[in-house]
């Protein structure tokens, strides 16, 4: 007697009905494919699949049409061959020490870094027999010198952050290539700055000359809504690619689809996004060096700034003379002002939100006291209070208007 199969129960037929949607839909957004479990064809397929090779699925931490489709774009901003996602900018800094540091070496750091890489060095890197040491960013023979054969990276970053001194960064990784008799030591780059718009990480001079692996906090801009938290490793070599794709499967540095979808929702006007922070932060940076109150604003555009013609070096050419930088930049309120007007000047301002991070539609303001973040007082900067703007997509007068009105009504006028 020929075996008939039951008529699935409904409960079986909610998840195994036959019915496939038409292929062929095409649209501006690419769909969004979740996942931690990938279903393989057969045994011989999922015993033969190596989760390594991005021509196919093994798992969702190892990556879905979603993330490969975000790593390629990452990966073109930046000018590189490969990239991984992780879940925040301080992951990716966090992937890369981890990945190629061990017990015994030491790592190099500008003593102007985003504060969080220090903290890690000084954390979980300090406990595990990495040690770090802080070299002056703007004085390429102070990183020569601090160099040994115990050196297995230099961490890099242009501008510095809350300084943004500009540092001359192919003088850097030159530095870095000629290193140990020219055996040379690895140099990662914090690009989040630069956002893969205003330079290009891997070809540096025009000839080539390029960061081993550049860093991007998507968080900023090409997040862009303030929403998301993500991060990028982008490299060009493939030996280094896998050294940091393995800790990256190891350490299990996934990251959301959904997150992943915000991004490339915005990733297309992350260019015009950029531009636009700039011309107004441009616009506000050069309205502060008129007014009384402030002894400096620390914009790496301003003729003056510490590193301008470094910036200018990098960031501009024949096509686009005026450069390109990303719409963050500080100032230093006068001296003899007190902590209480600085902060009632924070606190006064309506537009501007009181918040950190940047590459968001509003505007945001953070006094800093920068006394307690460096190891000492930076040369390049004059005595006072330091206050960070990072500036929205609010329209430049209004802007203007907010801050004159908060100065005037802390008495600063
Ligand atoms: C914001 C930022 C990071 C960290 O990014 P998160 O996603 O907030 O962890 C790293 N480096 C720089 C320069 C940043 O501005």
């Amino acid at each position: 007697m020929a075996t008939t199969h039951p008529t699935p129960h409904p409960s079986t037929h909610l998840i195994h009905h036959p019915y496939q949607p038409p292929s062929g839909f095409g649209a501006p957004m690419p769909p969004v494919h979740k996942a931690s479990t990938v279903f393989f064809a057969n045994v011989a397929a999922m015993r033969a699949r190596d989760w390594r090779n991005k021509a196919g699925y093994t798992y969702g931490l190892h990556g879905t049409p979603t993330t490969f489709t975000l790593e390629a774009r990452m990966a073109s901003v930046e000018g590189a061959r490969h990239c991984l996602l992780v879940p925040s900018g301080l992951a990716a800094i966090a992937n890369v020490s981890l990945a190629l540091l061990k017990a015994g070496d030491e790592v190099l750091i500008p003593s102007n870094a985003y504060g969080p890489n220090k903290a890690l060095a000084d954390g979980e890197l300090a406990q595990w027999g990495i040690s770090h040491a802080l070299y002056d960013p703007m004085n390429p023979a102070d990183l020569a010198a601090r160099i040994t054969p115990r050196t297995a990276l230099v961490w890099l970053e242009v501008p510095g952050s809350v300084t943004m001194e500009f540092a001359d960064l192919p003088a850097l990784v030159r530095v870095c290539r000629a290193a140990n008799d020219g055996a040379g030591v690895r140099c990662a780059l914090d690009n989040t700055w630069g956002a893969g718009l205003a330079f290009a990480p891997f070809d540096l001079d025009g000839a080539g000359l390029a960061v081993d692996v550049s860093i991007h906090a998507l968080t900023k801009y090409p997040s862009g809504g303030g929403d998301v938290l993500m991060g990028s490793v982008c490299t060009v070599d493939d030996a280094l690619h896998e050294r940091l794709l393995l800790a990256h499967m190891r350490l299990g540095l996934g990251v959301a689809a959904n997150d992943c979808e915000t991004i490339l929702r915005s990733l297309p006007s992350m260019a015009l996004r950029y531009d636009a922070h700039d011309a107004a932060a441009r616009h506000l940076a050069l309205w502060l060096t008129q007014h009384r109150a402030v002894s400096q604003v620390l914009h790496p555009v301003l003729a003056g700034a510490p590193g301008h013609a470094h910036w200018q070096a990098l960031c501009t050419s024949a096509q686009r003379p005026q450069g390109r930088a990303a719409g963050l930049f500080s100032v230093m309120l006068h001296a003899r002002l007190s902590r209480d007007q600085v902060d009632a000047f924070c606190d006064g301002l309506q537009l501007f939100k009181l918040g950190y991070s940047w590459g968001g539609p509003i505007s945001l303001v953070v006094p800093y006291e920068l006394a307690t973040m460096r190891p000492t007082w930076p040369q390049s900067v004059q005595p006072g209070h330091l206050v960070r703007f990072s500036i929205g997509l609010e329209d430049p007068a209004d802007l203007v208007a907010d801050l004159q009105q908060a100065l005037a009504a802390a008495g600063m006028p």
